[in-house]
């Protein structure tokens, strides 16, 4: 039979704390982000009703238009943010995990200016270099840095990665102590505190939480596989501002 939504969560939650056993880490540093992109609002609220507390989703509009139908929870953007969405982001989500320009960080300083809204915020890293992804170079990410610290206004709070998919999760061990030790050497250069690192997905987050990570984003291991028809919300003229 398939599993239910509350057993794949109660095994995340035990491997999760295995993996903090094993490293000498709380629990309680690690935070589980179920993954509820193209999962529509009833799958979504059940989640929450069962647990699910911090929800990760990619998409600002997908997101904007699912949470009003669903009960309260801690929103997080887990893919990257455009500068022309940075508002509507605004709007709901408490961390954004995936900021990979400087011209997104201006954007979002400016917003916060205005609303007074003050997410935390993670630096997607390109681990491996990739050139078809997302990210910063270990470089580039000093110069977002370097420009974050100026503008003050933003909450740097870590760095996030998405190596590449490895059939081993072993694999993906290099990887994640390669952002942690990125981390370790950002703090020292620029004398910040930067103890957030988003790190580890269904494959491969008991390795990730071995090596640091502090958000593990969660979707196949504890929804099953995403549907290839995603949710769409129905559009109406209130939201038609979602499609910017
Ligand atoms: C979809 C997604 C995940 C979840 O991946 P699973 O393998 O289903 O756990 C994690 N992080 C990001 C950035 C994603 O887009």
């Amino acid at each position: 039979m398939e599993k239910t939504f509350s057993e794949r969560l109660a095994e995340a939650e035990e491997r999760i704390e295995a993996a903090c056993a094993r490293s000498g880490r709380a629990r309680s540093e690690v935070t589980l982000v179920a993954v509820t992109k193209t999962w529509p609002p009833e799958i979504v609220s059940e989640a929450i009703r069962e647990g699910a507390a911090t929800l990760g989703e990619n998409r600002v509009q997908e997101a904007l238009a699912k949470a009003p139908l669903c009960p309260s929870a801690d929103w997080h953007l887990i893919g990257p943010l455009q500068k022309n969405k940075v508002r509507h982001a605004l709007s709901l989500f408490s961390t954004l995990h995936a900021i990979d320009s400087i011209d997104t960080l201006e954007a979002l300083a400016r917003v916060q200016e205005q609303t007074g809204a003050r997410p935390d915020v993670m630096l997607e890293v390109n681990v491996a270099a990739e050139p078809t992804k997302h990210g910063f170079t270990p470089a580039g990410v000093r110069d977002a840095i370097r420009a974050a610290l100026e503008r003050g206004e933003v909450r740097l709070c870590g760095l996030m990665c998405m190596p590449p998919w490895e059939p081993d999760p072993e694999a993906s061990r290099p990887r994640f102590r390669a952002l942690r030790e990125l981390r370790d050497s950002l703090e020292r250069e620029f004398g910040i505190g930067l103890p957030s690192l988003s790190m580890g997905t269904s494959g491969d987050y008991a390795v990730a939480v071995e090596e640091g990570s502090t958000h593990v984003r969660l979707g196949t291991a504890l929804f099953g596989r995403r549907n290839a028809a995603a949710w769409k919300p129905e559009r109406s003229p209130d939201s038609d501002s979602y499609f910017v």
